[in-house]
């Protein structure tokens, strides 16, 4: 029986599949895999949180297989092992996938796959996913091909008619041996709910987007909360980019019945450029395939020599650096598997900068926390925000202004930090400024109850900035950015500065 194997990866959903239509199209039998391979689980940016999300979405993708007449196999074990035992059991015809971006691991087992399948003579196809254009060498055409893969038909789910059933289940976590840590908040998996999360957003909560998405208090409402389905492939890129524009266009025709159009066209428009981020993101890493294992700017990283200080990275992880803002998000992010952009970008930044730990360690340990870790915008937002590709300006923020800007009451800090639960509004973003006899009387006596500030906040920034500037100045480094932007830069025009932008840092 000739068969064809449609391999699911990161791509967990039945609508606007392409590997699954051109099975259903074909005369073979299909077989639908999943492959979960052990291997994973020992990779330092790897948590049993993304093993135990993949699996919800495997178990509703199952469910939505079965609706349109297939069938999931699941199968523990590395992919070549699983193709052999198939292609033995049945004679594959071909194999049909979604290109996946990921780590340097998944990359070289793809490199085994194609090995594999040369050698058995099996043809692979891979199928473009989101907006990542493989083989470009530079930028120049990248956005004119993304914007018009955006626009390409979207594919309902096909019907199939032959299919080799699969007589097992998809194991729990515990069967697996592995334990999950309990996140608050836990998204409901699987592309119905993707769907309603996005029908929900673009009807509902974006209107908000624009102003409120810097606070990580707001952007848990207003945001979109979608990252965790794209990265599962619950939802296609082209089905969010085509329902944002149809969103558009329906209030730019009924502008007298919607009330604050306006905002809403702001708010999407802003949603809608970020979503092009999340393409341009993976596409770098599609161009640079250490990406996570290697600094853009090599020259700058080894120049900065940042050292792995034990006693730093674990208070930064746990929360416990003595700065309320930080130690905040850092829990609230350990909690929940998710904060906003610029609180990430301020964690990073104050790894990087304050606390001078090098990126790999930090950005590892980040990429084990986010339920959403997406390796292209991850590693590239890792190496932004620490200074390490030569091509962004240097992003040192300040902890203690973000936390007054983003959090003036204190409330956010009081939740997450409950230490601090006393503190009065006053001292909250600097509690180490209370009088002795204020912190005894509300039991919050810093160095005891909340640890003193792990260094001196300004002082560190700025030296951190001066080592920076210092690293980026050699002739060499900037030799090598000069190419790092020519391979990686947006093209795009930059955007002329407002005098009245707020200040970030
Ligand atoms: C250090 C660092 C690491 C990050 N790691 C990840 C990651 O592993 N996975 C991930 O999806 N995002 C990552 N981001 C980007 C961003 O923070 C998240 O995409 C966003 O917070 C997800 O929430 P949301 O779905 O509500 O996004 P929304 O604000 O609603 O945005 C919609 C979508 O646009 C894309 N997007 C938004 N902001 C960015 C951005 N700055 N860069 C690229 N794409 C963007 C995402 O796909 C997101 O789901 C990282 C940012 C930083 C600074």
């Amino acid at each position: 029986m000739a068969v064809d194997v449609v391999w699911f990866k990161k791509d967990l959903r039945t609508y606007d599949h392409s590997p699954l239509i051109d099975a259903a199209k074909s005369d073979n039998t299909i077989l639908c895999l999943y492959v979960l391979e052990p291997e994973r689980f020992d990779l330092d940016d790897v948590d049993p949180i993304h093993i135990e999300w993949e699996l919800n979405n495997a178990i509703e993708l199952s469910k939505s297989l079965e609706k349109i007449g297939g069938s999931l196999h699941f199968e523990i074990s590395d992919i070549v092992t699983t193709l052999s035992k198939i292609n033995s059991n049945f004679k594959i015809a071909r194999i049909l996938s979604h290109e996946e971006t990921g780590n340097s691991w998944s990359y070289q087992r793809d490199k085994l796959v194609q090995k594999w399948c040369q050698k058995q003579n099996i043809s692979w196809i891979e199928f473009p996913t989101n907006g990542v254009i493989r083989t470009l060498q530079d930028r120049d055409l990248w956005k004119r091909k993304r914007d018009s893969r955006m626009r390409e038909n979207l594919y309902q789910p096909p019907i199939i008619s032959d299919c080799i059933e699969f007589q097992g289940e998809i194991p729990s976590m515990k069967t697996l041996g592995l334990k999950s840590r309990r996140l608050q908040n836990y998204p409901e998996p699987g592309q119905d709910a993707a769907l309603k999360r996005l029908d929900s957003f673009l009807n509902e909560e974006a209107k908000q987007f624009q102003w409120a998405i810097s606070s990580p208090t707001l952007a848990v409402k207003h945001g979109s909360g979608l990252s965790v389905y794209l990265t599962a492939g619950a939802i296609s890129m082209r089905r969010v980019v085509q329902a944002t524009n149809a969103r558009m266009e329906y209030i730019r025709k009924n502008k007298a019945e919607i009330k604050d159009p306006t905002d809403w066209l702001k708010s999407l428009g802003s949603f809608r450029k970020r979503l092009a981020w999340h393409c341009h993101f993976v596409q770098k890493l599609e161009m640079e395939d250490n990406l996570d294992l290697v600094a853009q700017n090599p020259v700058i990283d080894s120049n900065l020599m940042r050292v792995l200080d034990e006693d730093r990275f674990t208070r930064w992880k746990n929360g416990t650096t003595g700065w309320p803002f930080l130690d905040a998000c850092m829990r609230q992010l350990s909690s929940t598997g998710w904060i906003n952009f610029r609180m990430r970008a301020m964690i990073m930044s104050a790894a990087s900068y304050n606390l001078w730990l090098p990126w790999r360690a930090t950005g590892c340990h980040l990429a084990r926390q986010f339920l959403d870790y997406e390796p292209g915008i991850h590693w590239s937002q890792v190496g932004m925000q620490s200074g390490t590709t030569g091509i962004n300006t240097i992003r040192a923020y300040s902890m203690t202004k973000q936390g007054k800007d983003q959090d003036p009451t204190g409330d956010y800090i009081r939740k997450w930090v409950p230490e601090l639960a006393m503190v009065p509004t006053k001292y909250i973003h600097e509690p180490w400024k209370m009088p002795n006899e204020l912190q005894e009387t509300i039991s919050c006596v810093i160095g005891q109850h909340y640890p003193e500030p792990i260094l001196d906040e300004i002082e560190s920034r700025k030296e951190g900035i001066k080592r920076s500037y210092a690293a980026r100045s050699s002739k060499e480094s900037r030799e090598i950015s000069k190419k790092v932007l020519k391979r990686h830069g947006s093209r795009s025009r930059p955007r002329r500065k407002r005098s009245n932008q707020k200040k970030l840092f």
